[in-house]
């Protein structure tokens, strides 16, 4: 493990962010290497569920024609269609089944990048009791950041895993990392901020 990383206790929440086959290597939006962060997810969840902490997976889950898709002017190709072969988790990725399973961007004119945009999700995490949350996930730029941002401004004390992340585009990724330095988030693994 690496030094500094949190090490999951009962109080806790792991987040899984988007790690759904249409962001990874042959899916729909692939974020490249995408899927190499799956065992480093499932050694998490591993640890989570030994400690009884929990475990909440994050999905993006959209309607056909979601506002964020290029056919309605928005910045992607469409992806992670409900109920589609795509919005599927990962195949390797082995959650609990007592997961919580938070599904964003359903709202056919609304996208959501941060699970905590989710009304009430940032509520039911306090009402078991979670004051810290360790994330990991797609992408780093997008969902895992506002993710974050979000916990963050809701009191969580909030860890982001950086080797559980990928951005879809390096310099994003870097700049995605300030953000969370600068609002508090405690960047695990990463590289020498100068
Ligand atoms: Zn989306």
């Amino acid at each position: 493990m690496a030094s500094g990383a949190m090490r999951l206790r009962a109080g806790d929440a792991l987040l899984v962010v988007d790690l759904q086959r249409d962001f990874c290597p042959g899916g729909a939006l692939p974020v490249p290497d995408g899927d190499k962060i799956v065992p480093l997810a499932n050694e998490l969840i591993e640890e989570a569920v030994a400690a009884d902490a929990c475990v909440v997976a994050v999905r993006d889950w959209h309607p056909p024609g979601h506002a964020s898709f290029h056919e309605k002017g928005g910045p992607w190709p469409p992806h992670c269609v409900q109920n589609s072969a795509g919005a599927r988790f990962h195949d390797d990725l082995r959650l609990p089944e007592n997961a919580i399973l938070v599904s964003k961007g359903m709202a056919l004119e609304q996208d959501q990048y941060s699970a905590f945009a989710v009304e009430g999700f940032a509520d039911r995490l306090r009402s078991v009791g979670v004051r810290r949350v360790l994330i990991v996930g797609l992408t780093q730029e997008y969902c895992v950041r506002e993710s974050a941002l979000d916990a963050v401004a809701a009191g969580f004390e909030t860890h982001v895993r950086l080797s559980g992340t990928r951005p879809i585009t390096l310099e994003k990724g870097r700049e995605a990392v300030e953000d969370l330095r600068h609002a508090g988030v405690i960047v695990e693994d990463g590289e020498d901020k100068s």
